[in-house]
């Protein structure tokens, strides 16, 4: 019986992993790899090094602790997580995609989310090539160029706005109109920011970074536009299917936790994107995934008690 299975290998789940450590507890992290998306980095012309801390050095160090303790670690997909009720109160078996199944006293979700894909041919080549699915962590790095935003909502509205202080030009491709909003009117007094409503980006082209798009209006008119920056801001879906049924999701599916990363469930904790906790970023996942580990020791402290 292990005492706390994390369920995720990103910035969130390693350092829960590297916290229960330290408590001496009985853990398992088990995720299909090392790092989540902190081993993604931004690569431009003629920006190289830029960058001077990645997400990915952050996180290093408690991956290279928990890639040296490896009965702390397999590499597998969680498919199911099952409580179980036992004399001794709760537990919660964890089920995975290679047939293994785990008890554990206690579980911290943290999954992550999926940013929706834009859906243009040799799109996963252009990630990290000019194309970005987070402007929070590349907008700086688009000082002075020709940049795109792509959606519609919230989201785009936000990073176009980001963008339009940094880049040259931003031009906002819609897939549907944007409504009128306090954000449209500051984005609107920027003369540098191009709105194409009811737009689709058909195509990216690229000579090894990103150079232009094509966009196509609701009659199929085509247009090839030079960018070197896109910025798919679509939205994200948060990977908390495993437990839609176990605890309390936002109306986004993010998992609902309070400030100790608990969720709605005893036994059960989430850290990281994956949760309601504001924005998505290393650093904001890191401190998340230590509370979730010391919350987890915590309740752990009580039922032994
Ligand atoms: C393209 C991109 C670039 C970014 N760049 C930066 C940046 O430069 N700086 C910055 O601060 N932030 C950046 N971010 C945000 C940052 O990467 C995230 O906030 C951070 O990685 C979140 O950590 P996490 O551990 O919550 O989730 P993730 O890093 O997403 O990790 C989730 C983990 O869960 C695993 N997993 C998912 N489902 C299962 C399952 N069923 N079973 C087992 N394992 C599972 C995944 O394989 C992965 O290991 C970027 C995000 C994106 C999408």
């Amino acid at each position: 019986m292990y005492d706390v299975i994390i369920v995720g290998g990103g910035p969130a789940g390693l350092v829960a992993a590297a916290y229960c450590l330290r408590k001496r507890l009985e853990v398992l992290l088990i995720a299909p790899e090392l790092g989540g998306k902190a081993n993604y980095r931004m690569h431009l012309a003629g920006l190289e090094g830029f960058e001077h801390i990645t997400g990915e050095e952050i996180v290093r160090k408690f991956r290279s602790q928990l890639q040296y303790l490896d009965f702390a670690r397999i590499r597998d997909m969680v498919v199911e997580i099952e409580p179980v009720e036992e004399e001794s109160g709760e537990i919660f078996v964890v089920m995975t995609e290679k047939g293994n199944s785990f008890p554990t006293r206690a579980v911290i979700l943290a999954t992550g989310v999926e940013p929706m894909r834009l859906h243009v041919p040799d799109e996963e080549l252009m990630a990290g090539r000019g194309l970005s699915y987070s402007a929070t962590s590349h907008a700086p790095l688009f000082w002075e160029r020709e940049a795109a935003v792509i959606g519609s909502g919230d989201l785009a509205l936000r990073s176009a706005t980001e963008l339009v202080t940094i880049a040259k030009r931003v031009v906002l491709v819609a897939p549907e109109s944007v409504p009128e909003s306090p954000l449209k009117h500051k984005l609107d007094s920027y003369d540098n920011v191009t709105l194409l409503e009811k737009h689709h980006v058909t195509r990216l082209h690229a000579n090894g970074y990103v150079h232009s798009m094509t966009v196509s209006d609701t009659s199929g008119n085509e247009q090839e536009i030079p960018v070197t920056g896109v910025f798919v801001e679509l939205g994200l879906h948060p990977y908390s299917d495993l437990v839609a049924d176990l605890v309390d999701l936002d109306p986004e599916r993010y998992v609902i936790v309070d400030d100790r990363c608990h969720t709605s469930r005893s036994g059960i904790f989430a850290a990281g994107d994956v949760t309601n906790t504001y924005n998505e970023q290393v650093l904001i996942a890191t401190g998340e995934g230590a509370k979730a580990a010391l919350a987890a020791y915590d309740f752990l402290l009580e039922l032994d008690a």
